[in-house]
């Protein structure tokens, strides 16, 4: 499974019978549902990532970075279609608690959030004079919070943005909603990247994609504290040579993350029960960057790998909304 060409068509993954061998459940905590398999519901990008489902839509988005565009996918027909471009080589989205898009991008060097007019609103481009990097992945907060990651892989060439300077360090941030304050809340990662809250908001799971600078792969989890962070600990490791990009949490506290960038056979999505084991994973044929979860009852994952979108029923719902 691990050598299949990336020209594949559409649909079900070629050989495909149930259960779904590309679906390794490690653990019964694993959510696997039954006779599920994987689809490959979009495909031709330069790089996906960024997916993000609105259900009162029917439709997914997505970035496909260098290309300099937001895709859609319609979930009635599967018809693809550009959403926006330019996107200023966006990356990261989510949505907001009034359900608006906010996004990070890379060749504006900014958070913007997309109103339901269209228009769109600049929420954080700079601190103190400074620029940020190139934001990369985002969180909403139930108190409207924003979360973000700012490595700057946008700025690191002309591929996904335009290379410049860094003005600031690889920043964690948090944007308060109701002052527009931007904080730090993290300064130590490398490369900081996915971030995701656990269902109760009482933990954040932040990403670091250090290694690509000689700094770590792993997942850090944090205690939050209001518009703190505390107690920073490593969550899951054991990705390198490769690494995970992004992540999502599940309504029972599960964390799943992507994986690539290294043994073919290990891409694809791997998932952590709250504690930390590792209970199942998921054999994509090309390396994963970010999931989302979504689908009409919030249980169907969408996966960001590398030039395609791929879909999978999951015997649970996301934490988050939508
Ligand atoms: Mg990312």
């Amino acid at each position: 499974m691990s050598n299949e060409p990336t020209s594949l068509p559409l649909g079900h993954l070629p050989g495909t019978r149930y259960p779904d061998h590309r679906i390794e459940a490690l653990d019964k905590r694993f959510p696997k549902q039954g006779n599920a398999a994987i689809e490959r519901i979009a495909t031709g990008f330069r790089w996906a990532e960024g997916p993000v489902y609105f259900r009162d839509g029917g439709y997914l988005l997505w970035s496909d970075i260098p290309n300099n565009r937001i895709m859609r996918w319609l979930e009635d027909d599967g018809h693809v279609s550009v959403f926006r471009t330019p996107s200023n080589h966006s990356n990261g989205n989510t949505r907001d608690r009034e359900g608006r898009l906010v996004t990070c991008e890379h060749d504006s060097r900014r958070v913007t959030r997309t109103e339901l007019d269209g228009r769109i609103t600049v929420l954080a481009d700079g601190l103190e004079g400074k620029k940020l990097n190139a934001p990369n992945d985002i969180t909403v907060a139930s108190d409207g919070a924003i979360w973000f990651t700012d490595p700057g892989y946008g700025i690191d060439g002309e591929y996904e943005g335009h290379k410049d300077t860094f003005e600031l360090p690889g920043n964690v941030y948090r944007l308060d909603p109701a002052t527009g304050r931007l904080t730090v809340v993290a300064d130590d990662f490398v490369r900081p990247n996915g971030i995701a809250f656990s269902p109760d908001e009482k933990v954040l799971y932040v990403v670091d994609t250090g290694i690509t600078h000689g700094g770590p792969s792993h997942i850090r989890y944090f205690d939050v504290d209001g518009g703190r962070l505390r107690n920073g600990r490593v969550f899951a490791e054991n990705f390198a040579p490769g690494m995970t990009d992004g992540l999502r949490v599940d309504a029972n506290g599960n964390v799943w993350c992507s994986m690539g960038w290294s043994d073919p056979a290990e891409d694809g999505v791997r998932c952590y029960a709250p504690n930390g084991d590792l209970i199942g994973k998921i054999h994509l044929p090309e390396g994963c960057a970010n999931l989302c979860f979504g689908g009409k009852k919030r249980n169907r994952l969408f996966m960001a790998a590398s030039t395609s979108i791929y879909s999978l029923f999951v015997d649970v719902q996301g934490a988050q909304r939508p």
